[in-house]
């Protein structure tokens, strides 16, 4: 089974294979040399290039197609080069290439309304950033202003950004060599029923558990210092923990009772990725500030932001907000937002996300569970899955330690490629995390590659 063509990917017509590979070979050779890059020990990596992509599809240096199964960093929901959004990045660059935040702007005014008419109940301000990172900062930064409080609960098994604020309210191991411990942030466990920290064997035991152990943290921690919960609405690169019925709204209810700003990280999980505009959606619950970020642009340009809610926006009206930055709102930033917004509006590309989630990546990931004893659980919504792999279902030793790899997950994931797929992968885990507007075909044929890469991990087991 292989996806591979060797082939001049369509936006680059014209080109010949060997320009190409002459290209990206120069690309590499001044990236080693030059470009430091995220998250690594430099000397240790050797980057995929990429030299196009389009739709569900990205090309690599030697012109090899691969299936994108990981929508980069989680975040082409809309796909790779959409002709809307690219072409409204050229007329708004045609139009207006920059302006300062303190200006009032088409493109960013059409934006913020277009995010407040999706977002739930009254968050209907939006203050935009970046990215997600200094989105949550500002989030945290409003909620500590509007309270007068200091602390911010957040869980383990989390992921919240990689500047000051957010990466101590992370709930990964990126957090351990960053963590000032200067922040007021406590950390708390979430509900994660297949590796319970409550010794719970139902959704519904788990979620009250889990409810009760954030009461107690709250209680402990003394509820007059703490200014918000922050919490992924579905944590995704910890591993796509949908939470059980009734845990988020349990949540909202505590942050009621004490006087807690909610704030729900969509940065992953919103914007379409799990079959509803926003997660908080599947849950009927509204938090006081919703942060985003990837999907509501697909990452074309850099963008992020909160939307935020009356109570909180009140108390801005008179008092200054003390936080801003150059670029935010930026005009191609936010026109390729508007269209991004309206493209998946009329082509109906969250329904496409929830039906195949529903109708082709739940249940053939379920059926790979059956087949491959490497598989401990499966589980996602939306194009937003992860399979957990394991050495013993018994036991569910990860089949990569927490924090780490391991060479049988190296050898699924090249396998993967060399068969035309480009995972997304995490620890013990492997994500299933496609566009939003991937076709069933599509879908079917990517997981069927996963199918046989499997194979090496049940090999491991024996
Ligand atoms: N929050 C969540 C849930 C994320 O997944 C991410 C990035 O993966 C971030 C925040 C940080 O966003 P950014 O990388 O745009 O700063």
């Amino acid at each position: 089974m292989t996806l591979t063509t060797n082939s001049v990917p369509p936006h680059r017509a014209g080109e010949t294979l060997a320009e190409l590979r002459a290209e990206a070979a120069r690309t590499h050779e001044l990236d080693r040399k030059h470009v430091f890059h995220s998250w690594a020990a430099q000397a240790r990596i050797n980057p995929m290039t990429i030299v196009a992509a389009d739709g569900c599809y990205v090309w690599d240096g030697e012109g090899n197609r691969l299936l994108d199964f990981s929508s980069q960093l989680v975040n082409t929901n809309i796909g790779h080069q959409h002709p809307r959004v690219v072409a409204a990045v050229q007329q708004q660059a045609a139009k207006l290439c920059t302006i300062a935040p303190q200006h009032a702007n088409a493109a960013r005014s059409e934006a913020a309304r277009l995010i407040a008419e999706r977002t739930p109940g009254e968050l209907n301000k939006v203050f935009f950033t970046n990215g997600g990172a200094d989105a949550n900062e500002h989030a945290v930064r409003m909620a500590r202003l509007h309270t007068g409080r200091h602390k911010v609960l957040s869980r383990y098994r989390s992921y919240h950004g990689g500047t000051d604020t957010a990466i101590n309210l992370t709930g990964d191991p990126r957090r351990w060599p960053n963590d000032t411990g200067t922040s007021g942030v406590v950390h708390f466990f979430g509900p994660f029923l297949y590796r319970s920290h409550f010794h719970a064997s139902t959704e519904a035991e788990e979620a009250d558990r889990a409810l009760a152990h954030l009461d107690e943290v709250i209680r402990l921690e003394g509820p007059s210092t703490i200014a918000a919960i922050v919490l992924e609405s579905i944590p995704g690169t910890a591993g796509i923990m949908v939470p059980p019925p009734g845990y988020l709204t349990g949540v909202r209810e505590l942050c009621d009772r004490y006087g807690i700003v909610l704030i729900a990280d969509e940065v992953m999980a919103g914007f379409g990725r799990t079959g509803r505009w926003f997660a908080v959606e599947h849950f009927g619950v509204v938090p006081d500030l919703l942060t985003f970020a990837k999907g509501v642009n697909s990452g074309y340009v850099p963008l992020g932001g909160v939307a935020i809610g009356p109570e909180i926006a009140a108390t801005f009206d008179d008092r200054a907000y003390p936080g801003g930055l150059t670029y935010s709102g930026h005009p191609l930033a936010t026109a390729a937002a508007v269209a991004t917004i309206a493209a998946m509006t009329e082509e109906g590309v969250v329904e496409n996300a929830a039906a195949i989630g529903a109708e082709v990546i739940g249940p053939r990931l379920r059926a790979l569970a059956e087949r491959h004893a490497s598989i401990g659980e499966v589980r996602g919504t939306g194009v937003f899955w992860a399979i957990e792999l394991v050495r013993d279902r018994t036991t569910r030793e990860p089949l990569a330690p927490y924090g780490g790899s391991s060479p049988v997950m190296d050898a699924v994931l090249a396998a993967c490629k060399s068969q035309g797929l480009l995972p997304f992968a995490n620890f013990n885990r492997i994500h299933v995390v496609p566009p939003c507007t991937i076709t069933a075909e599509e879908a079917a044929a990517g997981l069927a590659i996963l199918d046989s890469a499997l194979d090496l991990a049940d090999q491991s087991l024996t």
